[in-house]
């Protein structure tokens, strides 16, 4: 079996006039992602999501990528990874050079499993679990005028028992959001925060102390992902978890975040990290350093696929019959038909949980029809 072709295929949805949505750092009403199709000579067809603008990753995968991928056999896929470190050298550190490796890479995964006749999970080490726990990401600062617990409700009726709420404007709305999220979600949910990096050490440290009594699962970036050292000051100072990696690519980046334990989770994206190849090694290296490993997904179905297949084949360590900290997927809760429609059959997190697609390769079908009413290019 040998790669004949690599196409990239730019999707995005703009949602309406009004209906923008963000973090702490401001709306917005575009998404959008790139979703790379590889084939063979045996008329395979292989999936992958670089989860950066198409207009970047094309040229990426024209100058770095495709002389090296076409004409390989996609079972050599662990090279690639290696590759993107030496040829080209010195750009290999670069998160549009890792983001067109991770859509190459999971493709090339999908590839491998369909011609094995198993699900990615099975190859990257085994499978530790059939279904997942999925948080619903929401309550996000929205530019509509809705009661902040709306969509925290939402997600309860879908029958979540987890969620992830954005703060990160001021101590006093934080607190605010928290208890409103805690309120309707009762107290034996998961509650997670993020801050998307809005804050200095100081600050963040303030309002991690104010919400503490609201038992938050983990603090997602309460500085911005190149802050190593207000990490460090910030875990050092506080006692819930802090958590960071959906901005950060590639081992060696990752292995700062797990060095001295600078996070207490990382959270690859498989569109962004490397692929599958380098974050079965994150993974490696966080278990080896006791470091929780939950990947990010804020992407297409196809990226939220191969998350699904990693997430199911990642070590409970150090727990063994008793896991009082489970493996947990983030499911979205915005409008994103990326996420919705590009599938024959999408992923159902009603009821707060996921199945693992148990087919070849990412389990998954592409619905090609889907996927051209996307089109971002055309
Ligand atoms: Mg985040």
């Amino acid at each position: 079996m040998r790669v004949t072709d690599v196409e990239v295929i730019p999707i995005s949805h703009r949602l309406p006039e009004g209906r923008g949505l963000g973090d702490a750092r401001g709306f917005g009403r575009d998404r959008a992602t790139t979703l790379i199709r590889v084939e063979t000579d045996d008329g395979e067809t292989g999936w992958g999501e670089a989860f950066a603008p198409g207009s970047v990753v094309a040229p990426v995968v024209d100058e770095f990528f495709r002389d090296a991928v076409v004409g390989m056999d996609p079972f050599d896929v662990r090279r690639l990874a290696e590759d993107s470190y030496t040829d080209p050298y010195h750009f290999g550190g670069s998160v549009f050079v890792q983001s067109a490796l991770s859509g190459i890479d999971v493709a090339l995964w999908d590839l491998v499993g369909k011609a094995t006749g198993k699900p990615v999970h099975r190859l990257l080490g085994g499978r530790e679990r059939e279904t997942l726990t999925a948080y619903a990401s929401t309550m996000y600062f929205t530019e509509e005028d809705r009661p902040i617990a709306e969509p925290i409700e939402e997600a309860v009726e879908e029958g979540f028992a987890a969620a992830k709420i954005k703060i990160g404007t001021g101590v006093d709305s934080d607190v605010e959001r928290v208890r409103a999220a805690r309120e309707v979600l009762g107290d034996d949910a998961r509650l997670m925060v993020d801050i998307n990096g809005n804050y200095r050490p100081r600050q963040a440290i303030r309002t991690i102390k104010a919400i503490e009594e609201f038992d938050v699962t983990w603090v997602e970036e309460p500085v911005p992902p190149e802050n190593l050292s207000g990490y460090r000051e910030v875990k050092s100072r506080v006692d819930v978890p802090i958590a960071a990696g959906e901005a950060h690519y590639g081992r060696f980046e990752f292995k700062r975040l797990v060095d001295d334990r600078t996070v207490d989770v990382v959270q690859p994206n498989l569109g962004r990290c490397g692929g599958l190849t380098e974050a079965n090694r994150i993974a490696d290296m966080a278990t080896t350093e006791n470091v929780a490993v939950r990947p990010h997904i804020w992407n297409s179905a196809v990226g939220l696929a191969a998350a699904v297949q990693f997430a199911a084949s990642v070590s409970d360590y150090p727990h063994t019959r008793n896991v009082p900290d489970p493996m947990m997927v983030e499911f979205d809760r915005s409008e994103n038909p990326l996420r919705d429609e590009i599938l024959t059959t999408p992923f159902d997190p009603t009821g707060g949980e996921v199945s693992v697609p148990q087919g070849p390769g990412l389990g998954v079908d592409v619905d090609e029809d889907a996927v051209e009413r996307y089109r971002a290019d055309r």
